[in-house]
Order: C-alpha cells, then sequence, then structure tokens
C-alpha cells in the first residue's frame, strides 16, 4: 500500500527530506529500497529460465498422464522418471527463490514504512518555527494583563482548593492530579464546550476506546519509542495467555483508535469530508520530560481532550477523479480546525500566536503541523511564557495508506482519502491557562470565561472552597 515506485523514483527527495525532519537513522532508506529492487528484478531475470523450464516440464508430464490414461487397458506408457525427478527439483529451486523475493519485498515494505511523510511547502525547514499569527493580541499590547501577577495555577490551585498534588503523590506519582470542586466542575465545561463548538460546526462526537493494538499506533506514526529512544505510549503487560494476542497500548490520543476505527474499509466519494471529534483520556508516557515542567498540569501522563479527526477528498484532483471535485477538501479542513480553534481560544479570553512549525517538528505523519501557544504568566521566565496548547497536522494520504482505508472514486477507481487531525481543546493546559489568566489578586478568585457559565450551573467566579 506505500507508494514504493514513487520513492524509487526521487531517492534524493526521501534522503533530504528524512535530513530534514531529524530521521538521520532512515535517511539512506530510499538508497537501499533501490537496491534491494535491483535485487529483486535480478532475481525475476534470473529465475526465468527457472520458471519456463518448469512449465515445460510439467506440461510435458501432464501430456505423458493424458496419454497414459487414453491407453489405459491397451498398452501401457512408460513414465518418465528422470522427468518427475526434475520437476521436484524445479519446485524446491523455485520454492527458495519465491522465498527470497517475498523477504526483499517485505524489506522494502519495512524501511518504506517507517519513512516519514514529506514535508508541506509551507512548512520552515529546520528548527525554528515561525510565528504567522496572534489570537487576543499579543500579550504585551494589554500591559495590564502582565501586571495582574505571574502566580502560577499550582498555587491558585491550591489556594482555591481546586487541585491537588499532594494526594495524587500518594496514589500514583509524578504526573497525576486530582481536580477537585469547581476544578473537576470546570473541566467537565470545558469538554462541553469544545463539543458544542465543534457540534455547531458539523462534526460528529464519538467516544472512542482507550486501549488501542499498538500496531494501529504504529501505522497512525506513534511508536512505543520515539526517535530519542524515549518511551512515547504505555504499553499494556500481557498475560502468558494472551501473549499469542497483538499487543495493546494506551492511546496517546483520540487520533489513534479514530483513525483505526476505518482501518480496512472504503469510503463512498460522497461520504467525505467526515469529520469527527474524539473525547477521551489521553495517555502519555512522557519518560523524558521529567524537570521542568514538574510541576502543575502542564505536562501529565494522563488528561481529558477533545480531538478533531477528519478523512477528506484529496487536494487538487479534478473533475476527472471526482465526481463531486467542489467538496471541502483537506486544506478547506485544515483551515476549518484553526478557525474552530481560534474561535474556543478567542472566548476563553486567552492570548495566543499560531506558529507554522518546522520540519523537526513534524513527527512521523505530518506534511504541515500549526501549533497555537497560550501566554502563561508563570512561565514569563520560561520560553517568554508561551506553551502549546492546540496542534493541527495534516497527514496526506500517509496514515491511509497505512491502516487501507480507501475512498470509491469516480468510474470505480479506489484511492486513498486523506487524514487530518488537530486539538479542539486539550483540558489541563487550557485550565491552567485560564486560571493564570483571569486570576484577580485581590478578590483572589478566578473569573470563569463567559462561554464556559452555562455549563455551570452560571457560575461566574472560583473562589475558595
Ligand atoms: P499532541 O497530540 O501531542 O499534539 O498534543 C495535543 C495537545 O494536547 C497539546 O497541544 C497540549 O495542549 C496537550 N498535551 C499534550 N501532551 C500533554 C501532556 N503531557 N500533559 C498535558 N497536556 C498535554
Amino acid at each position: 500500500t506505500i507508494d514504493i515506485k514513487h520513492i524509487r523514483q526521487n531517492p534524493g527527495l526521501y534522503e533530504q527530506n528524512c535530513i530534514d525532519r531529524n530521521y538521520a537513522a532512515h535517511s539512506k532508506s530510499s538508497w537501499r529500497i533501490i537496491e534491494l529492487h535491483e535485487q529483486w528484478l535480478a532475481l525475476q531475470q534470473s529465475s526465468r529460465s527457472v520458471r519456463e523450464r518448469n512449465n515445460r516440464i510439467r506440461a510435458s508430464l501432464a501430456r505423458t498422464a493424458s496419454r497414459v490414461k487414453d491407453a489405459e487397458g491397451s498398452k501401457a506408457v512408460p513414465v518418465k522418471d528422470g522427468l518427475i525427478g526434475e520437476a521436484k527439483a524445479l519446485k524446491t529451486e523455485l520454492g527458495a527463490i519465491e522465498a527470497q523475493e517475498t523477504q526483499l519485498q517485505e524489506e522494502m515494505e519495512s524501511l518504506a514504512q517507517d519513512l516519514p511523510n514529506l514535508s508541506s511547502t509551507h512548512t520552515p525547514v529546520g528548527t525554528e518555527p515561525e510565528v504567522v499569527g496572534y489570537i487576543n493580541q499579543h500579550p504585551e499590547s494589554n500591559s495590564s494583563r502582565l501586571d495582574r501577577g505571574r502566580k502560577s495555577h499550582v498555587d491558585i490551585g491550591q489556594e482555591l482548593g481546586i487541585l491537588d498534588f499532594s494526594g495524587s503523590a500518594q496514589t500514583s506519582g509524578w504526573g497525576w492530579y486530582f481536580l477537585v470542586g469547581d476544578g473537576a466542575l470546570l473541566e467537565q465545561a470545558l469538554i462541553q464546550y469544545a463539543l458544542s463548538v465543534t457540534r455547531k460546526h458539523g462534526w460528529k462526537a464519538v467516544a472512542p476506546p482507550s486501549l488501542v493494538y499498538a500496531h494501529i499506533a504504529s501505522a497512525c506514526g506513534f511508536q512505543p519509542r520515539d526517535l530519542n529512544g524515549e518511551q512515547q505510549i504505555y504499553a499494556i503487560e500481557q498475560s502468558e495467555k494472551d501473549k499469542a494476542k497483538p499487543q495493546l497500548a494506551l492511546a496517546g490520543t483520540a487520533e489513534i483508535p479514530l483513525a483505526g476505527m476505518k482501518a480496512n474499509q472504503t469510503f463512498e466519494e460522497s461520504d467525505l469530508p467526515l469529520k469527527t471529534a474524539g473525547v477521551s483520556r489521553c495517555y502519555r508516557a512522557e519518560a523524558g520530560a521529567r524537570g521542568a515542567d514538574t510541576k502543575g498540569l502542564y505536562r501529565v501522563h494522563e488528561f481529558t481532550k477533545v480531538e478533531m479527526f477528519a478523512w477528506t477528498l484529496p487536494d487538487n484532483m479534478g473533475e476527472e477523479h471526482f465526481t463531486t471535485p467542489t467538496a471541502p477538501s483537506s486544506e478547506a479542513i485544515f483551515e476549518e480546525m484553526l478557525s474552530i480553534q481560534k474561535e474556543m481560544l478567542e472566548a476563553l479570553g486567552l492570548h495566543c500566536r499560531i506558529l507554522e512549525m518546522p520540519t523537526t517538528d513534524l513527527g512521523a505523519s505530518a506534511t504541515r503541523k500549526l501549533d497555537i501557544e497560550a501566554f502563561f504568566p508563570s512561565r514569563r521566565e520560561k520560553d517568554e511564557g508561551w506553551g502549546e496548547v492546540t496542534s493541527t497536522s495534516t497527514c496526506t494520504d500517509y496514515q491511509s495508506r497505512r491502516l487501507q482505508t480507501r475512498m470509491r472514486v469516480k468510474g470505480g477507481k479506489l484511492e486513498f482519502p486523506y487524514t487530518l487531525n488537530g486539538t479542539a481543546l486539550a483540558v489541563p493546559r487550557v485550565l491552567a491557562a485560564i486560571m493564570e489568566n483571569h486570576w484577580d489578586e485581590q478578590e483572589r478568585s478566578v473569573l470563569i470565561p463567559e462561554v464556559l457559565r452555562p455549563f455551570m450551573g452560571g457560575q461566574e467566579k472560583i473562589q475558595a472552597q
């Protein structure tokens, strides 16, 4: 299902792409695929005479057999022992050739499978993102906001009694937390709000499973370990009795079960775009991340997120391919996801900046990625206060090829749809940003953004409880 021909035809492109995306260990894969393909061709060539000889002998044996049948009851026709012996030897020889062919194909497939997607022309090459816009302006444009304080959500949460880290230190350790009272209600309000906005824009709510097969996660571009060998997702320990079953992992994001939901399925062209909003608990090992963000909600092992996931028609393919060439394609859905994120972050009163992410930040599956960072007063000494709250990726056919999700287009032809994923709302960081940005030092309370109040029984503030 992977377009190995394209890789063979553009080895330099794939090599440079790996270098740009920090996939140095894979940068020679395209050249190795060419070598393997040449070996495969040579094998085809050298085995041609064996195959021809085999066909001739089989035909001759078949003829002899039919003559024996005709002559039954009369004069016996001698069966050629020599021919039978040769047929057996050829069968063994062909079996060995076929095994070699399969091995070469599997090696090519596995090298191709591990290559990252090609980067878009929007993507800056290197490690530096490009700032492409702001939401609610830069915080410095409203310095009174900056003066309000830099109390961290950890201190606010403890003062108000809505965050409990000492309890979680006992139950689960670093990276877990309890949301209590209005903290727990604010989480539910954020989820409900995100669902109401995505629903208004035609995204269908889905509650996916949290456990997924590891092979589905890796087809989506998530490996149990990342490029630095750090653990990304939690694998489930399987009992002796279940050892033969496929490995299960805890989903790091609803993107994985949502993408997997349509594995091995075929869409009709008219089904697309299909837009879903998955609400799930997300599990991150974050093994290497200890240190800078260990305090608070910024980097935790388990959190709730509403995630947008869509299947669309590819871009730039016209009437010759599609009956409905005017249906929104991946570029339009990418813009829609971004505008939904802007709508919510603006209404929540957060200062944000929008970043076009560079090649080294794209992961395996994205061709293009835009992140939105919110301003966290307590992080002013770190990253000038900016912290990522959403991430939107467009993956072309990278995931659908690996998951064998297809679509039937004009004339019944099968193609691969494009997939996209984007955060609608990841609770803990937004909750932290709301607490820090809407903290009133005098009143010692957090102002609840208006859009969340209907989901909190009309409550306007969170005070000590
Ligand atoms: P990702 O799926 O890694 O692109 O993350 C999507 C969003 O989830 C991020 O923009 C964050 O808001 C949030 N997020 C990711 N990892 C964590 C974490 N370990 N703790 C809290 N929030 C996270």
